[in-house]
């Protein structure tokens, strides 16, 4: 067997000529359903705040008519966009594309360090943010020279007068002639005209920002829409998974390719109406299923476990709610099965993609309510998979390897770093770093990761990133991160450390010194860094960190050795 087709044939054409917001807000593709248009796009969840189509657009022109004429933002200038969900996020990330800017998306929960580590790496010069994180955005504009004129408030909720806020600039941009031309594309542009810079850290390393062209979720759109038959009555009405004006729940965060593409683009394609909420708060969001009667939520597995879990669920109306899906990190079998018996009348599936590929490889199969149990969904027209075994030959259906895929949604490069792209990005092939079994309902089932990177509770955490930071500890001498199994997180960093000479001499005088190391190390980890980078697997004193005769780590043989410290009681 060689390369592996969808069972579904060639996808409809995607168009090469369009920038994101022309082709969300200003043509209908064939494969969009009529009237998608009419109903409200957003729902301001706290507030309940709707937001139709015609103010959705005319705020995108404000404000791209303000940036040019306050900033003179344009070609290739990239704005970084530093935010919680929010109804203006969409907007503002559009208006940038209009400008023919670039758009990068940072976790509103990094710590000032995270932040200019980003700045630094896509040279940004412009950053949209909320009023809550205005202290960490000031720390990295001073660390790496962004004028705090360069800096705009993206909430209504601001009520100092230092920073413009998103709202001031559309009023102001729109009661003004238009200052700006509409970036254009030639056909074929939009396969290289970049529309968004994004972090993850690919195979290994530290992370690096995806170059993710126009064409790239305009094509995932339309794949996963065909895919899901969105515009055809396959089946009677109350069979359909997703339905013209259905209710969906925007909990995923917008700077997450998951959130970004699947849960904003795919389902405002859709015509559905999108609840923004701007964090996650379980019993809120159970709050929000009945007063917004919600149909669909995308959710990462902690999620789910919580719904399994916690008896709230009971005490609420859910029964608005149709389809549930997952993705980001393994759902397994039984988490399915149980979540299957606490909300038996709703679909709960499964789906895989990663920056990358910007976003969806597989989908939740169309033809099931409910996936095969620890499936990650079916392989997307469009996409062409081969899974490499390890001595190179292809896998046949049912054997194992690793899934390599081509496919128009497919990220560029890796800015500025030539050797991770040569890694990654091969000849066309998206390397995905992730084992997977395929079998001949072209059904991935992904069995193991490759690649460093650890997922916890669906987020990147890149052990590289973790290790070159430990090192700065004065009583680390050598480090090793892996991730161990946990029921909540599916998996957290734990750090493996060789102690400094200084701190072995301690610990030899008073071995109650060891814990006193072990916790400093963890803080040294919590004070820098995002809440789900910290060391929640611990940190373990080893003597030597083993490496192969050229000094590489031998990151298995301690994921292994990790496993069995785990089953130690
Ligand atoms: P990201 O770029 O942050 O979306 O991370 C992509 C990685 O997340 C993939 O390469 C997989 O390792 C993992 N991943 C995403 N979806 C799934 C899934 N359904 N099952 C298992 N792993 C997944």
């Amino acid at each position: 067997m060689s390369e592996i087709y969808p069972l579904q044939g060639p996808i409809p054409h995607v168009p090469d000529d369009l920038t994101l917001p022309q082709f969300i807000l200003d043509t209908r593709h064939p494969q969009r359903p009529l009237n998608t248009f009419l109903n409200p796009w957003f729902i301001e969840e706290a507030t309940g705040r709707q937001i139709g189509f015609e103010e959705v657009r005319a705020r995108t022109f404000g404000l791209a008519n303000e940036l040019k004429a306050r900033w003179n933002i344009g070609e290739n200038d990239i704005v970084c966009i530093f935010s919680p969900n929010h109804v203006d996020y969409p907007i503002a990330t559009w208006a940038i594309h209009r400008l023919g800017a670039i758009v990068t998306t940072a976790n509103p929960a990094y710590t000032s360090e995270e932040l200019t580590h980003q700045i630094n790496l896509v040279k940004t010069k412009h950053i949209i943010t909320h009023s809550t994180s205005l202290a960490v955005v000031e720390a990295s504009a001073k660390e790496t020279g962004i004028p705090l004129s360069n800096i705009i408030v993206i909430d209504l909720d601001y009520k100092g007068n230092a920073y413009s806020t998103v709202d001031s600039l559309i009023k102001a941009g729109l009661s003004k002639e238009p200052t700006f031309v509409e970036r254009r594309l030639n056909p074929g542009e939009a396969k290289t005209k970049l529309a968004f810079l994004i972090c993850s850290s690919g195979t290994t390393g530290k992370p690096k920002a995806v170059a993710i062209p126009h064409i790239a979720p305009i094509a995932n759109v339309i794949q996963m829409a065909f895919y899901a038959r969105v515009t055809e009555d396959y089946t009677s009405y109350e069979d359909r998974r997703y339905r013209v004006g259905d209710v969906t729940y925007a909990v995923l965060p917008f700077y997450h390719i998951y959130g970004l593409v699947v849960n904003l683009h795919f389902y405002l394609f859709c015509g559905h109406t999108l609840v923004i909420s701007s964090k996650f708060n379980f019993t809120g969001m159970l709050k929000s299923i009945e007063r917004y009667h919600i149909n669909h939520m995308l959710l990462v597995p902690p999620m789910i476990v919580l719904l399994c879990k916690n008896p709230e669920v009971k005490n609420y109306n859910l029964k608005s709610l149709r389809f549930i899906m997952c993705g980001a990190a393994p759902l397994s079998a039984e988490l399915t099965n149980q979540a299957v018996k606490i909300l038996p009348d709703v679909g709960i599936s499964q789906g895989y993609g990663m920056t990358e590929t910007s976003t969806t490889v597989t989908f939740p199969r169309i033809d099931q309510k409910i996936g095969t149990p620890g499936s990650a969904g079916e392989l997307l027209p469009g996409c062409i998979a081969r899974v490499v075994k390890e001595d190179g030959s292809l896998a046949k259906f049912g054997e194992q390897g690793e899934l390599w895929v081509k496919t128009p949604s497919s990220a560029l490069r890796y800015l500025n770093n030539d050797e991770a792209t040569k890694e990654t990005f091969v000849d066309g092939w998206v390397r995905t770093g992730d084992e997977v079994i395929m079998n001949e309902r072209r059904e991935v089932f992904v069995v193991d990761r490759m690649k460093e990177i650890l997922k916890v509770k669906g987020f990147q955490v890149a052990p590289a990133e973790l290790e070159g930071h430990l090192l700065e500890h004065p009583e680390v001498s050598d480090t090793c991160v892996v991730g161990i199994p946990d029921e909540y997180s599916g998996e957290v960093p734990l750090a493996f450390v060789v102690p400094s000479q200084n701190a072995l001499e301690r610990i030899k005088r008073d071995p109650s010194e060891s814990e006193k190391v072990k916790a400093s190390i963890m803080k040294h980890v919590s004070d820098h860094k995002v809440h789900y980078k910290r060391l929640a697997g611990g940190v373990v004193f080893l003597d030597v960190i083993p490496k192969n005769p050229s000094g590489k780590l031998l990151r298995r043989v301690l994921r292994e050795k990790a496993k069995q410290l785990k089953a130690v009681p």
